[in-house]
């Protein structure tokens, strides 16, 4: 297996370019290393590499990784589906919620925070796949308003999955669309909801994402490889 550092060169290179030909600033995008497939020790070398934010997409996977590395050694990002029952336990260990779907959800979340505001991304699904997770894009605006309510929630973006294609075209529509709105949601102007991150692209697409406005990008496989399951 490669070794983390060489490939992060790469996808360094690669947002470079990304960034050139879209007139944006590398500084604006940032790394998620996406762990799910791999141990800790090889998520350990993923921070000396110089990763600073670590995605998981299961609370096991993340309190697992979180045994080996300290909870301050990277800022930790759920980026799977959320059970309702689950939230209580996972608060502790994250620093954003890239998944938020549902009220239920959101206050849920309220309900259990006291001391402190959790960044949360709310979760599109642009494309409209049965199988993906997310809101609709007409049910933004008014999950939005729903959300004014929640103090201990800060919603500072939106988050989505391409469609599994080949259609390059196909998934920039989609960052696309996701762009556009996210710029109405900033219109409105909601205190807890500055939404100013997008939180798109993964191994297969993230240059596309990039040009089309990603922040946050979310890269498993193409950065540390598959070293488990
Ligand atoms: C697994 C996963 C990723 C990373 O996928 P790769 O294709 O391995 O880069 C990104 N986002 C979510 C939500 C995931 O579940």
């Amino acid at each position: 297996m490669k070794s983390v550092k060489s490939q992060l060169d790469q996808i360094n290179m690669t947002i470079r370019e990304a960034c050139e030909k879209s007139g944006r600033s590398v500084e604006d995008v940032k790394i998620i290393g996406v762990t799910k497939y791999v141990s800790p020790s090889r998520t350990k070398e993923a921070i000396d590499a110089g990763i600073k934010h670590i995605g998981e997409n299961r609370m096991e996977g993340l309190l697992h990784k979180q045994e080996t590395i300290l909870r301050d050694q990277a800022k930790w990002h759920f980026i799977g589906s959320l059970q309702t029952r689950k939230v209580k336990e996972v608060l502790p260990h994250i620093d954003y919620l890239h998944s938020l779907d549902r009220l239920s959800l959101a206050k849920e979340i309220e309900k259990r925070l006291t001391d402190h505001v959790l960044d949360c991304f709310v979760q599109v699904n642009v494309s409209g796949e049965e199988s993906k997770h997310g809101i609709s894009l007409e049910d933004v605006i008014p999950f939005m308003h729903e959300l004014k309510e929640f103090k201990h929630l800060r919603i500072i973006g939106l988050m989505t999955m391409a469609p599994f294609t080949d259609d390059q075209e196909l998934i920039r529509h989609v960052f696309r669309r996701l762009k556009e709105c996210q710029l109405e949601v900033q219109n409105m102007k909601i205190e807890n909801a500055p939404c100013t991150e997008l939180s798109m692209g993964m191994s297969n697409d993230y240059r596309i994402a990039i040009e089309e406005g990603a922040t946050f990008v979310r890269i498993g496989t193409a950065l540390v490889g598959k070293d488990i399951e």
